[in-house]
């Protein structure tokens, strides 16, 4: 089933996270998708290779450019956001820069909200500022801020679905509004919802990217990344004359013109995955294409448990305050209910949340809590099967100045907890006597 759909059938979520993509091998038939370890594809003769290199033929040539272990991937993920086309990069970070890098330049200009992972702020802020990209950050609280900041020059809007570690809920079908009175493409890092949970272009987003190092592959092995592509955004609008005009940097290829709704997406492979080299390996591919398998039920637990230990903290008497979108009482929850599948009759808000403890100082009494965890483990990712336990201001956002660490709403008793799928009983059970020996 390479297809999403046949002539009689649409296929459900869980088939495509198990299927979209792949279909057994055709010269062994193995059933899984092989791991197709290898740099170069041999051509059939000399007409072959240069209608390839041409881009007349589609087909492999050097797996910088493309790998049919990587392609399952890029197929699967393009399937469950509901995508037109898709790229795999070596991480996250890397597929923010491929998506980003494939329509900017030196001179051009992102509004992107205030409240992104500590990572990508550095890569927009600092990273793009070193290539005379510059970024505004605005509070994402009100679609107006991006509306105030946008520029004449500017070429992307970006948001987090849910930000790490905030978990605050992005208006996705306003804030795309905002970019299309100015015809530019809203691109949504769905990371934390995982397409599961959210498909941004039923919002409105026109560019999806993703830390596939995250729930994607589901188990803290592997690091990768994906860039989507809706496949609706009018490149010709005048703003992107390099997807228009014959490419320097690709034998002259018009890239809207030759590959429309699919354009962005070669773009990005031949001019900035393949110059810039932050590829997939084949069999990091295969790694998250196996966590993909899962990716349903996991969510499925991952929300569930999720929920049980934001309304156990909000009673606990050790605890002042919980943030967590699937709370009734969150700010965040009616935009959540809207963007978000419906999982026991609540919005499905994925597995991140924080707290702080009530103690004369909470800092320090967040950093024993971390401490005095038994099998909560303490780490920098979001996203495992296990339950992972961090203290932001004093790790992932410690390059952060302090008045970044303001904007960015991390507070210095902030715990951020990635609930796991382990049984909730036991996850309660560690997060209440570690909460006991930390005032
Ligand atoms: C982890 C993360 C990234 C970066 O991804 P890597 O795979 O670590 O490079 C980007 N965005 C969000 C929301 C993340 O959580």
């Amino acid at each position: 089933m390479a297809q999403d759909h046949n002539r009689d059938r649409d296929y459900g979520f869980g088939t495509r996270a198990i299927h979209a993509g792949a279909i057994p091998d055709p010269v062994t038939g193995a059933r899984a998708t092989p791991i197709h370890q290898t740099t170069s594809f041999v051509f059939d003769n000399a007409e072959h290779a240069s209608s390839l290199f041409n881009l007349q033929t589609f087909g492999n040539v050097y797996s910088r450019i493309s790998n049919p272990t990587v392609a399952v991937l890029e197929e699967r993920v393009a399937s469950l956001e509901g995508g037109r086309a898709a790229l795999a990069c070596a991480s996250g970070m890397a597929a923010q820069m491929t998506a980003l890098l494939a329509i900017l330049k030196a001179g051009d200009h992102i509004v992107a909200a205030s409240t992104l992972y500590g990572g990508s702020v550095g890569q927009l802020g600092l990273g793009f500022e070193r290539l005379g990209i510059h970024t505004t950050f605005v509070d994402p609280a009100d679609p107006d801020n991006f509306r105030r900041a946008m520029r004449p020059n500017t070429r992307a809007v970006y948001g987090e679905t849910l930000g790490n570690p905030l978990v605050n809920v992005f208006d996705i079908e306003a804030v795309a509004a905002v970019a299309h009175e100015h015809g530019v493409p809203l691109v949504i890092d769905n990371t934390v919802a995982s397409p599961y949970l959210c498909n941004p272009f039923a919002f409105g987003a026109d560019i999806v990217v993703h830390s596939a190092t995250k729930y994607l592959g589901g188990h803290g092995t592997t690091m990768a990344g994906v860039v989507v592509e809706s496949g609706k955004f009018n490149w010709a609008n005048g703003n992107f004359p390099d997807l228009i005009e014959p490419s320097r940097a690709y034998h002259g290829v018009k890239f809207y013109e030759t590959f429309g709704d699919f354009g962005y997406t070669m773009k990005a492979r031949l001019e900035v995955n393949r110059t810039f080299g932050a590829v997939l390996s084949p069999l990091n591919a295969w790694l998250i294409l196996q966590g993909i398998e899962t990716l349903h039920l996991r969510m499925l637990a991952h929300c569930r448990n999720a929920v049980r230990v934001a309304e156990f903290l909000r009673e606990h008497p050790l605890v002042a305050w919980v943030n967590y979108p699937g709370l009734s009482d969150s700010p965040h929850h009616a935009l959540a209910k809207k963007q978000f599948r419906a999982i026991d009759g609540a919005p499905g808000c994925s597995g991140i949340l924080t707290f702080g403890i009530k103690a004369d100082d909470p800092a320090r009494a967040g950093e024993r809590f971390i401490d005095a965890c038994e099998f909560l483990s303490h780490l920098a990712n979001i996203g495992d099967a296990k339950t992972l336990v961090i203290h932001p201001a004093s790790t992932t956002h410690r390059q952060l100045s302090e008045e970044e660490l303001k904007k960015a709403g991390v507070g210095p008793d902030m715990v951020r907890l990635s609930v796991g799928i382990e049984d909730v009983e036991d996850i309660l059970w560690d997060i209440d006597q570690a909460l006991r020996k930390a005032v």
